[in-house]
């Protein structure tokens, strides 16, 4: 389970994050819904642990994740797919999606067979460099190469944005997929168009606080 405290945060003395709060059960999944610059993106990296805090606490299965070191805190299995893609355009589908568990000296491949098994057509371009994929492809290998390193939490960062209908419908099925991996999932959006159908519970974002609501009043 993760829990945020009321955490504050601030960016070059600007206070961006304001007595966050927010919780996610093991094995559920919870959205997060606001306008560009609410401060979603900074709740994700927050909880990453790549931006520090001015003060609360972020745990994830009782361990302060602030105290933990960044490179034990890659071992709690935390998969995190930025807004933007971020593929290592010369690598190929499988190194880009196996880079992220290097990073652990963990290259685990039985996790990487579970997401071939999860989204079969990854494992069709698997050899093919990141670069000469679509858009859409591209998007698919991101979650892959999350779902890989995220064996216990997945943070998801707008994974809807700019995606077509019919990728947006799979990555959908991706998701609903999850709910018997024990995996605690958090998604973030703008308008509350998709994760709806996903969520357990939903948290809004606003300038920085966020308020929990209940699932069907926030659409
Ligand atoms: P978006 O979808 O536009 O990324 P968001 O909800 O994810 O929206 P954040 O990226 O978390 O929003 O940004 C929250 C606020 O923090 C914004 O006002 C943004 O301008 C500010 N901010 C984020 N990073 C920085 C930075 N490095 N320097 C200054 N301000 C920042």
């Amino acid at each position: 389970m993760l829990t945020m405290e009321n955490v504050n945060l601030s960016i070059k003395r600007i206070p961006i994050l304001r007595d966050i709060n927010l919780e996610i059960e093991t094995g559920t999944t919870v959205g997060l819904i606001g306008r560009n610059g609410a401060g979603k993106t900074t709740v994700m990296r927050a909880i990453m642990g790549v931006l520090p805090v001015d003060s609360g606490s972020i745990r994830f299965d009782h361990q302060d994740l602030h105290r933990t070191p960044a490179h034990h805190r890659a071992e709690l299995g935390v998969g995190y797919l930025p807004e933007d893609r971020r593929l290592v355009p010369h690598f190929t589908v499988e190194d880009n999606i196996m880079v992220s568990l290097w990073a652990t000296g963990n290259a685990d491949r039985a996790r990487l067979k579970w997401v071939y098994e999860l989204m079969p057509e990854i494992g069709r371009f698997a050899e093919r460099r990141a670069m000469t994929l679509s858009g859409g492809q591209q998007k698919l290998v991101a979650l892959a190469r999350a779902l890989v390193a995220g064996s216990n939490l997945l943070l998801l960062d707008e994974p809807f944005e700019g995606v077509a209908p019919a990728l947006a419908q799979r990555l959908m099925e991706v998701i609903a997929d999850l709910r018997s991996e024990h995996l605690s999932v958090l998604i973030s959006e703008s308008d509350y168009s998709h994760s709806e159908k996903v969520v357990d519970k939903v948290y809004a974002i606003e300038r920085g606080q966020m308020s929990q609501m209940p699932a069907k009043a926030a659409a």
